[in-house]
């Protein structure tokens, strides 16, 4: 099938090279001039484990190409995907659905002939019903197709999560619509990946309940984690207590410095409002969306805490500033709310993360961005560990000792054993684990 991916981030960049991988013959197409010049010439714009040998195998083998060009792609394509942003809106919370309407209208421009078009964006119920009737008004002459197909993937994995996806969500309700997504999603059917066909609204409600549950599962285990702190009990034993209940599941129950990312706060956000516009408000979810912003600010005090109260002049070692392994996305990654707070107190912030550096550079102010983690260490007052790399998991903590000036370490994602830490001279101060020291050893 010939497939146009609109938008070539991390959704449609992954799903299109999978697709080609499949067998589809896919042009990517972005409005971004340099990233597609990227892509023509070998380049890879993000970093996502495993994406450069596949699309350069797809390229190679003629499945897959970049182009700016929207028009003269689709006109023939049999399938239009739509993946472009969908932030909040700035001041209100409410999904911005501002890239998405411009691409459908590009779109409707371009058609020669009735087109399945497939929104892959996160979108807020009723999105999909107003691109068909958009789609109906700028194109009366041609008879619109519309799908919802919400992606599941994570940044990361992202490309195992596209192959082997536990479902595929289908918003379609033609025959049209629902044979092409049928077919284009044909190959899953050797690993027997169910293909749920739904209405629009309930396909576009499903992506938002699956990442608003996921957000509510780790601040549930976050709040959990500062009770243990309270009582003496360890959240990590708590978790796998929970987590070995068939019901519970472990997944998600990892208590750390609360959810970041390009998806869990815009979207459990955007929910929020879609509740309250329809009279239905989800207010677990309001209370979610409050405690994990506040969590970010407690994480510092907890770093503040941990340094005995006073940071002024201080240096505080950061190891890892995206909001998790595997990525280079910064997009609300937790370190942008603790490391400026930290700043406030009169810290001097020196950082590395094994990808994020370039784009955190524009994000954040005044740090030092180091070439080792041994550099960011050297001579730092405090240690924090904000997001879990292996290239951290293993450090050799009597060498980090010797190379700090002063001794406390705080590990955002318990990472380590407390004893470990402190058999190294350290004091240590996890998340919802008991016996935490307070102040410099
Ligand atoms: P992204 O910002 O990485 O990529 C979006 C791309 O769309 C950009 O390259 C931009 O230049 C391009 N674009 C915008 N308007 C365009 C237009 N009119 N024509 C052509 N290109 C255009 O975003 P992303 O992270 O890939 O997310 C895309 C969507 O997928 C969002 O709705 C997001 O919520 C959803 N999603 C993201 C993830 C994730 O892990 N990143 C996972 C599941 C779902």
């Amino acid at each position: 099938m010939r497939v146009v991916m609109i938008g070539t981030g991390y959704v449609g960049l992954v799903s299109g090279t999978c697709f080609a991988d499949f067998g589809h013959e896919v042009v990517c197409v972005d409005k971004n001039e340099q990233k597609i010049d990227q892509l023509n010439q070998g380049g890879i714009p993000i970093y996502e484990p495993g994406l450069d040998l596949l699309v350069a195998q797809n390229v190679k083998e003629g499945r897959l190409r970049f182009t700016t060009d929207l028009a003269s792609t689709v006109a023939d394509a049999d399938v239009v995907f739509v993946a472009v942003g969908t932030p909040s809106r700035r001041g209100d919370g409410h999904a911005d659905l501002t890239y998405v309407h411009a691409a459908v209208d590009e779109i409707a421009d371009a058609m020669t002939k009735p087109t399945l078009v497939v929104t892959k964006s996160t979108v807020p119920v009723g999105t999909n019903r107003g691109i068909f009737n958009r789609l109906k008004a700028r194109r009366p002459d041609l008879e619109p197709e519309v799908a919802s197909n919400p992606e599941f993937l994570r940044e990361g994995s992202a490309i195992e999560d596209f192959k082997r996806p536990d479902r595929v969500v289908v918003g379609a309700e033609t025959e049209m619509a629902q044979k092409l997504m049928e077919r284009l999603y044909r190959p899953l059917n050797l690993n027997r990946v169910p293909l749920m066909i739904t209405g629009l609204e309930t396909a576009e409600l499903i992506k938002y309940a699956a990442n608003a549950f996921l957000a509510t599962k780790i601040t549930f285990i976050n709040e959990m984690a500062d009770l243990c702190e309270k009582v003496g009990a360890n959240v990590q034993e708590v978790a796998r207590g929970m987590g070995s209940d068939n019901r519970i599941g472990p997944k998600f129950l990892h208590a750390g410095p609360g959810y970041g990312g390009s998806c869990f706060p815009k979207d459990t956000l955007a929910l929020v409002k879609t509740g309250q516009d329809a009279g239905a408000p989800i207010t677990i979810v309001e209370q979610v969306v409050g405690v994990n912003e506040a969590r970010k600010a407690a994480m510092a005090d907890k770093i503040l805490a941990a340094a005995g109260g006073d940071l002024q002049d201080k240096k505080v070692g950061i190891l890892g500033v995206t909001f998790k392994p595997n990525t280079d996305d910064m997009r609300d990654a937790p370190s942008l709310a603790i490391i400026p707070r930290l700043q406030s107190f009169g810290a001097k912030i020196s950082a590395h993360d094994p990808e994020g550096m370039k784009e955190a550079a524009h994000l954040l102010d005044g740090v030092t961005w180091a070439e080792t983690p041994l550099d960011a260490i050297k001579d730092a007052d405090v240690l924090v560990l904000l997001t879990e790399w292996d290239t951290y998991r293993a450090l050799d903590l009597h060498k980090v000792a010797s190379l700090m000036r002063q001794h406390v370490f705080v590990d955002l994602r318990n990472v380590y054993k407390k004893d470990e830490v402190e058999e190294a001279g350290f004091s240590f101060s996890g998340v919802g684990v008991p016996g935490t020291n307070i102040g410099p050893a």
